[in-house]
């Protein structure tokens, strides 16, 4: 797995910049393509750096109301990261648990960053850090304005671009990527058929549990233009 940082699209403008807060808050305050309404009822939101802990090119960068429980951004992390079927998740400053119904500026009030747990099996654990505080429209709850680039990955036997990822195999970066024309390689799918693989998705759990991805999950909601 690449370890470099992948570039972040703007949900608004789509033009790519780098992973640091400070491009990130320079160009949300400049980006052409957003329209800054002038208002007076300004909503105080949050800038929230949201990254696999353990892969730093899967990230999202979205503005949420700071009055927001933190189970509507656990509800955001499912729709468009990690729900595969149902499995239990959870918010954490070390050993201390952040209940669901805290509101973000009461756990942003003491901390700068916390981390999340998606499935106590095949874990999907995922850090989110408080870029800055923004008054803005009263729009919507959470709204993603940029997310990593696609990463392409290499597949495990021969050149060509991995398309599927053996669920088996997905820890072992030698053998678990796969191209259309190596699939039946992975000793998973002689044994057991091609079920074990799973598409390839720019998520942090890409190749676990059944992941496909967030069809079905009305994730449009999330962007202010088309899905990125
Ligand atoms: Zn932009
Ligand atoms: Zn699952
Ligand atoms: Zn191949
Ligand atoms: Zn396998």
């Amino acid at each position: 797995m690449k370890k470099l940082s992948t570039k972040g699209i703007c949900a608004y403008c789509k033009n790519e910049i780098p992973k640091n807060s400070r491009s990130i808050l320079a160009h949300y305050s400049k980006c052409k393509g957003r329209i800054i309404h002038k208002t007076y009822s300004h909503t105080k939101h949050m800038v929230l750096l949201i990254e696999d802990k353990y892969n730093s090119g899967y990230w999202l960068v979205i503005v949420a109301k700071s009055i927001l429980p933190m189970k509507k951004i656990d509800t955001f992390i499912k729709d468009i990261w990690v729900e595969c079927c149902g499995h239990v998740s959870s918010f954490a400053k070390g050993s201390l648990k952040i209940g669901m119904n805290q509101k973000l500026n009461q756990v942003f009030k003491k901390e700068n960053k916390i981390e999340y747990i998606y499935d106590y099996g095949s874990s999907t654990e995922i850090s989110i850090s408080l870029l800055h505080e923004i008054g803005d429209e009263d729009e919507k709850d959470v709204q993603i304005i940029f997310r990593n680039k696609d990463m392409e990955f290499q597949c495990s036997y021969c050149d060509n671009k991995a398309i599927v990822i053996c669920r088996f195999c997905e820890f072992d970066k030698e053998k678990g990527f796969l191209c259309e024309s190596c699939y039946e390689k992975d000793n998973c799918v002689k044994f057991e058929g091609r079920e074990v693989l799973l598409p390839i998705i720019n998520s942090p759990r890409s190749g676990k549990c059944c992941y496909r991805g967030y069809r079905g999950k009305n994730v449009e909601k999330y962007f202010p233009n088309d899905i990125i």
